[in-house]
């Protein structure tokens, strides 16, 4: 049949129409998302792959939406970043962290790494490191166990002011690692320049393994690399015991994924800890 282009046009519209409006009430129920009590962290465990012990945790952002059920942070996020919201959101995230953080010191488990993740749109934000510090401060917590996570995507707006605020928030004893790592712009002069103390393998790669011998590759080349600069390697997303082993024997240096543990709530993550013998 021959296509019509009038009518393909119309459906292209009426798509992106609705896309559109979609995206105005994701915007306006984020909004009140965040006034309200919707947001929660979830907390997923990293384990150290020489002690097998729980390193850190990475918080990931929920949203309980009261009439669709749990949303996607790869949902929402995007729509968060259009809209400029995760500027107030990330600060939230971060504030959340800290009290957990203070919280997990209280409950016995010293030592626990909390990773956040910073979104390149809170780059964008000229008070930024004021604002991270006046949280840290109020919150009074071990900052050399705070850990910002940031894909390389943070540098490429204004590398010069992103480098600076990556310093000013290292010198308060913070640590910074990149995520989703060879994936995108990867550019190893970011590893050498700026103070990066941990990279994040992205799990589209560990998940390849054992059906790909460049995931292999990719991988054992990463962990040179970074071994040699003196920088850490967490591998995302390890599902099975053959990737796990693979990483085990590649010197990985944490693993975080479904095999471990997934996402939990702060009470789960406790009793996690606690049956693990971590307290
Ligand atoms: P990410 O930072 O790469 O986080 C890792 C994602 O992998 C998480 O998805 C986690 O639940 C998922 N994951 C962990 N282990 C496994 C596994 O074994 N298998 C599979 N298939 N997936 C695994 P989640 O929680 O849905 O978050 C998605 C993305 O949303 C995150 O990717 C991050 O980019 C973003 N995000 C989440 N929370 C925040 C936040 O507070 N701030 C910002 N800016 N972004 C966030
Ligand atoms: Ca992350
Ligand atoms: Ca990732
Ligand atoms: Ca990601």
């Amino acid at each position: 049949a021959k296509r019509d282009p009038g009518t393909s046009y119309r459906f292209y519209d009426r798509q992106l129409h609705i896309t559109a409006g979609h995206q105005l009430r994701l915007e306006a129920d984020l909004r009140n998302a965040l006034r309200g009590k919707e947001l929660e962290l979830y907390y997923q465990p990293r384990i150290d792959l020489a002690t097998e012990e729980v390193r850190g945790v990475e918080c990931l952002l929920r949203w309980n939406h009261p009439e669709r059920g749990l949303v996607s942070p790869e949902e929402f996020i995007p729509v968060a970043e259009r809209s400029g919201l995760i500027v107030p959101i990330g600060y939230w995230v971060i504030e959340q962290a800290c009290k957990r953080l203070q919280e997990s010191a209280e409950l016995g488990f010293p030592g626990l790494v909390f990773a956040v993740n910073l979104s390149f749109r809170q780059f964008h934000d000229r008070k930024m490191t004021e604002t991270i510090f006046r949280i840290i401060f109020n919150a009074n917590i071990d900052t050399s166990l705070l850990e910002l996570e940031l894909t390389e995507s943070a540098m490429m707006h204004d590398p010069e002011y992103a480098q600076r605020c990556l310093r000013e928030l290292n010198q308060l004893g913070i640590s910074f690692a990149l995520d989703d790592f060879g994936t995108g712009f990867s550019s190893l002069s970011n590893l050498q320049h700026l103070p990066i103390s941990l990279v994040k393998i992205d799990k589209s790669f560990v998940q390849e393994l054992g059906h790909s011998a460049d995931a292999e590759h990719i991988i054992r080349a990463i962990i040179s690399l970074a071994h040699s600069l003196q920088i850490s390697v967490v591998a995302e997303g390890v599902e099975t015991e053959g990737q796990l082993e693979f990483l085990r024997q590649q010197h990985c240096d944490e693993i975080q994924g479904y095999y471990y543990a997934h996402p939990m709530p702060w009470q789960d993550l406790v009793h996690f800890l606690t049956n693990r013998g971590q307290a």
